[in-house]
């Protein structure tokens, strides 16, 4: 199993639940979108794919499930500004665009077998609980799957920090980033250069020099300067979303202690 010890804080909660592995898994826009429509709305059946997966590494294997769902799909702040909204008004609606993916999510996750909460860093109470990491902590420690909406609340920030900033504050043991068709991290980008490497390990202080783009870089130095492990692996290979859940054992592992090398 796949988890940095030094980064394990013992709060109570996890004193009674030393043996459950608790992870924050990401899954950007592209995850839900429909390529038909340029990567925009919703594509049911990777949802109800990825639903099941999820649903399977909680049911069979009790590993709590915190989920971070970004919303490329529906708007990016960034994209939005360029064409002339106000940038921190384009990136709350980027933030509503993770709640539409969340409520989604958890629609197919109930259908999957899976208890679910969704909690919003933006309060609306019809439709989600607010965010409370004890609570998020408490519904995990029931095998509820929580699914975490609307980022950090804040603009200027993506879901790539949240996830981050979520794992460091539930005491997950690792993050997950979940790739559409990219294995891991590799040492050139493999679309456009075929000789381009893939790491099974990478220490973080190389993915600094080398200067690879394994997340946004707010969120990949939160990460580095808490010591929290990442895992980033392809959720297309049928089995890669429970076998990342379960015990990390796909794409490239990021962490600090980790000396840097590449698949054969
Ligand atoms: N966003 C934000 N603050 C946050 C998280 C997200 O302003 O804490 C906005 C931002 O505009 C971003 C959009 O929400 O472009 C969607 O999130 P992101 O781009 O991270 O989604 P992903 O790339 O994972 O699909």
């Amino acid at each position: 199993m796949f988890i940095d010890s030094e980064r394990i804080i013992v709060t109570d909660s996890m004193a009674q639940n030393a043996s459950k592995r608790r992870v924050v898994l990401k899954l950007s826009g592209e995850a839900f979108g429909d390529d038909e429509f340029k990567g925009h709305g919703l594509h049911i059946p990777t949802l109800a794919a990825v639903a099941a997966e999820i649903a399977k590494a909680v049911k069979l294997h009790g590993v709590q499930v915190a989920i971070v769902c970004g919303g490329g799909n529906q708007f990016r702040g960034a994209d939005l500004a360029k064409q002339g909204v106000d940038r921190a008004r384009a990136d709350y609606m980027g933030m509503l665009g993770t709640v539409i993916n969340a409520v989604a999510l958890q629609d197919f996750l109930d259908q999957a077998g899976a208890d679910t909460r969704v909690q919003s860093a933006i309060a609306m109470g019809q439709i989600c609980e607010p965010y409370i990491p004890r609570r998020a902590i408490h519904h995990l420690e029931k095998g509820r799957v929580v699914i975490f909406a609307a980022g950090l609340g804040a603009p200027y920030f993506s879901t790539d920090t949240t996830c981050v900033q979520r794992a460091l504050e539930i005491a997950a043991c690792e993050v997950l980033v979940a790739k559409n068709g990219v294995g891991g991290v590799y040492n050139d980008d493999p679309r456009t250069n075929p000789a381009a490497k893939l790491f099974v390990d990478l220490k973080t202080a190389d993915a600094v020099a080398m200067g690879l783009k394994v997340m946004d870089s707010t969120a990949f130095t939160l990460a580095m300067d808490n010591n929290l492990p990442l895992t980033i692996f392809d959720m297309l290979q049928a089995g890669n979303i429970t076998e990342a859940l379960v015990d990390s054992s796909v794409g490239t592992h990021v962490a600090k202690n980790l000396e840097t090398s590449y698949a054969s």
